[in-house]
């Protein structure tokens, strides 16, 4: 017993969900609000499709994969047979398996047959997971397929032969864009033998960034049309709603969802905990998931249920860490050096070092951000504690199974932070639990981002007004756009680039426009950037800007330069940014009307302007406000709104006076809640809304996409507006606060200081608002 790890328990009739839940169930961690034990998913096996290369089907069956997954081969058989697929199963259900078989069978076959060369092309978002994929691929040892690494450190000698003779090619979308497609005559062999597509986590080609991929993908299958191939596509995504529909969008084909997960899972309890409701904390320490977490971490450690406890942010790690470390020392149990922190960035040793620590036991506990997910393995442990919702079901089970791998049951535990999603989710466990509703917003058509897509089409094989096909109807107008402003000429059958600058250098694919450099005026030092329209409120002259938790005053912010100069000090009060917003309807694209509800979709030019901010005393009192004088900034995007008539709200009790309280709360709370319906941050969203707006005539709420031409999510929200409300609605008339608080009408991002808000009155108009969903079903 020297060596023994653990002073509490004995392992053999240890149970550590039995012990974790017991820890939970303790008053002082908040409430715990549900409990839901997810059973065992049995395997379901298939055997390998008779066209799979003999070598790879050898290699794979040595390595312990004797028989498929029942997804597995039905997703192989599809592409076999030319069908473009969307693999939608969880983690670690072998997806990439799925399209290797086909993919590995045809370059094999051709490169054995001499008939000509057979190409494949494999696209990931970041270079770590191509990086990873092209080691798992290589570990198959085939002699017989050359796969290569195109990305941007890849030395031009290796380009060469990589061009001539790599089998599948492994980039990202970025060098498609940048790199393959304008150069496509040096690629021309590799384009004629191209027979698959592989888009792997095709989940997070959404919003803005979605659209720029929709048009690479266009103009790949364009490019590979004009060599004479037809690639089928095989995407891969984690578990998202309506997985074909995104697929199609991206791709702009038929693509058929695999969902049917035929992969075993251990079982797992989750619990859902709200740190409010705590037994009392002291007065001077703020209810806070991440000390929450803190607590939990410790306790968790103390009973022997290791356990890793994942923070949104660097910050929160450190939040997470020390407190449990505090905590582990008060309780002195011995255990207090028996938790780490992981921020990423570590060496390869320092971080094999952090496994054989976890794997020994030495290590109990960890706090950690998403980083680890690549970072290292860490299979085997008890437990998971997420700080705050991760933002998605997928990557909320992507780090709950990160306990438990070795098939045995595990415990995951989610504590809501201070947002109104959070909230709603624990105190509405089946939104996380059931099928859900959230999708990928997205819209190919955004012009703004099609515009130099176009353009670089155009100069990698002339456009014409048949690529409607590829690019939709608006290829004509844009393409008259660009001639008026010189980048294209129009000539008999077609419009061609003739300048000397690259097409792509009109735009990157993750671009978010200008940006403002914070430099410290003393040294020189860069601390950061901030996106141009925010930084009016974010770093406006006499604001002060936190930066890892250090306070500095910005002394001058020159939007022309794009600086804004700090200096370091506290004035012992910090600054709240007030603006002013209204908007323009530019255009109906959709409505329905209910009675006295109108609900919209379009068009809208938002304005903003940022006019004052306030000075608060650290508790919150106003000490003055000034005025500044900043530019008011025009947002031509897409929204969703409604109008409701005075009378109606008058007849359910919301007097004239209440109507912009109750439009401001539900504005609030709508924007909180609409990340569940469209995979989309709180801060990509933006809302107006007004007791009397001069389009309409009446009260309106709008909800709008923060980029300009819109990025797809207040389109889905306007589609899943029914969810979308009725969780508004419950979030709101569940909290137990008085008059509103940051877990159900407050905002953080609010330019008016959540002023005027009136919760109770929010709740009869979106009572009103539910009225069109309901009232006539369509
Ligand atoms: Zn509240
Ligand atoms: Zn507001």
């Amino acid at each position: 017993m020297s060596t023994s790890t653990h002073p509490v328990v004995a392992a053999a009739t240890f149970d550590p969900v039995d012990a974790g839940l017991a820890v939970l169930r303790r008053a002082e961690h908040a409430r715990l609000a549900h409990v839901a034990r997810l059973p065992a998913r049995e395997a379901r096996f298939a055997q390998y499709p008779a066209w799979v290369d003999g070598q790879l089907r050898g290699e794979l069956t040595e390595r312990g994969v004797a028989r498929l997954w029942s997804h597995q081969a039905q997703a192989a058989q599809a592409l076999h047979e030319g069908r473009h697929v969307v693999l939608t199963t969880g983690t670690a259900s072998g997806k990439s398996l799925a399209y290797l078989l086909p993919v590995l069978t045809d370059i094999a076959a051709a490169q054995q047959s001499c008939a000509g060369r057979a190409t494949a092309l494999y696209l990931s978002p970041t270079k770590a997971l191509g990086a990873d994929q092209a080691q798992h691929i290589e570990a198959l040892g085939l002699s017989h397929v050359r796969v290569a690494t195109y990305d941007g450190d890849t030395p031009s000698d290796e380009r060469r032969w990589i061009r001539r003779h790599a089998g599948l090619v492994l980039t990202n979308p970025d060098m498609l864009h940048a790199g393959m497609l304008p150069a496509h005559e040096a690629w021309a062999s590799f384009w004629r033998g191209l027979r698959y597509v592989v888009v792997d986590e095709c989940h997070v080609y959404r919003g803005v960034f979605g659209a720029h991929v929709a048009a690479v993908l266009r103009r790949l299958r364009r490019v590979a049309a004009y060599y004479g191939a037809a690639p089928t596509f095989a995407l891969a995504s984690a578990t998202i709603a309506e997985s074909g529909a995104h697929a199609q969008r991206l791709t702009g084909l038929p693509v058929q969802p695999i969902t049917d997960d035929g992969s075993p899972r251990a079982a797992m309890t989750v619990a859902f905990v709200d740190p409010r409701t705590a037994a009392g904390p002291a007065a001077d320490e703020p209810v806070s998931a991440l000390t929450r977490a803190g607590d939990l971490l410790a306790d968790l450690v103390g009973r022997g249920v290791q356990t890793v406890a994942f923070a949104r942010s660097r910050l929160g790690v450190e939040v997470v860490a020390d407190r449990a470390t505090h905590r582990l020392e008060s309780l002195d149990l011995g255990l207090a050096s028996s938790v780490a922190a992981y921020r990423g960035g570590y060496l390869p040793e320092e971080r094999r070092d952090l496994e054989a620590r976890l794997r020994d036991g030495r290590l109990r506990g960890l706090a950690a951000t998403s980083a680890l997910e690549l970072g290292i393995d860490i299979s085997g442990l008890d437990a998971v504690v997420l700080a705050g919702w991760p933002g998605t079901r997928s990557a909320l089970w992507q780090r709950a199974g990160r306990a438990g791998r070795s098939g045995r049951e595990s415990l995951a535990v989610l504590i809501a932070s201070d947002d109104p999603l959070d909230h709603f989710l624990v105190g509405h466990p089946q939104a996380v639990l059931g099928a859900g509703s959230e999708g990928c917003g997205m819209d190919p058509q955004n012009p703004y981002v099609l515009l130099p897509h176009l353009a670089a089409a155009a100069a990698e094989v002339a456009l014409t007004p048949a690529d409607e096909a590829y690019f939709g109807p608006q290829v004509g107008p844009l393409a008259q756009e660009l001639v008026r402003r010189g980048l294209l000429r129009a000539r008999r059958g077609g419009w061609y680039w003739t300048r000397q600058e690259r097409a792509t250098d009109l735009t990157g694919l993750r671009g978010a426009g200008s940006t403002v450099e914070i430099v410290e005026s003393l040294s020189g030092r860069v601390l950061g950037t901030v996106d141009v329209p925010r930084a009016d409120a974010v770093v406006h002259t006499g604001a002060v800007y936190v930066h890892q938790q250090r306070p500095y005053v910005v002394t001058d912010l020159d939007l022309v330069g794009g600086t804004a100069l700090v200096a370091r000090g506290d004035p012992g009060w910090r600054t709240q940014a007030r603006s002013v917003g209204a908007f323009d309807i530019v255009g109906v694209l959709s409505s329905r009307a209910a009675g006295p509800v109108t609900v919209a979709h379009g068009h809208v030019t938002v304005r903003q302007q940022v006019t004052s901010f306030l000075r608060r005393a650290p508790d919150g009192s106003v000490l003055g406000e000034h005025p500044l004088q900043l530019p008011e900034r025009q947002l031509p995007t897409r929204a969703t709104w409604w109008t409701i008539t005075p009378e109606a709200l008058a007849a359910v009790g919301v007097a004239q006076a209440a109507v912009p309280g109750a439009a401001h709360a539900a504005e609030h709370a709508a924007i909180g809640l609409l990340p569940l319906v469209a995979q989309a941050d709180r801060w990509d969203i933006g809302g107006v809304s007004t007791a009397l707006h001069p389009d309409t005539g009446l009260p309106t709420v709008l909800i709008y996409d923060g980029h300009a031409g819109g990025a797809g999510i207040a389109e889905r929200g306007f589609e899943q507006r029914q969810d979308w409300l009725r969780n508004t609605r419950a979030v709101v008339a569940d909290c137990p606060c008085e008059s509103g608080c940051p877990a159900c009408v407050q905002s953080p991002k609010c330019g008016n200081g959540n002023e005027p808000l009136d919760k109770a009155a929010s709740v009869l108009l979106l009572d009103l608002l539910l009225t069109e969903c309901s009232g006539d079903s369509h």
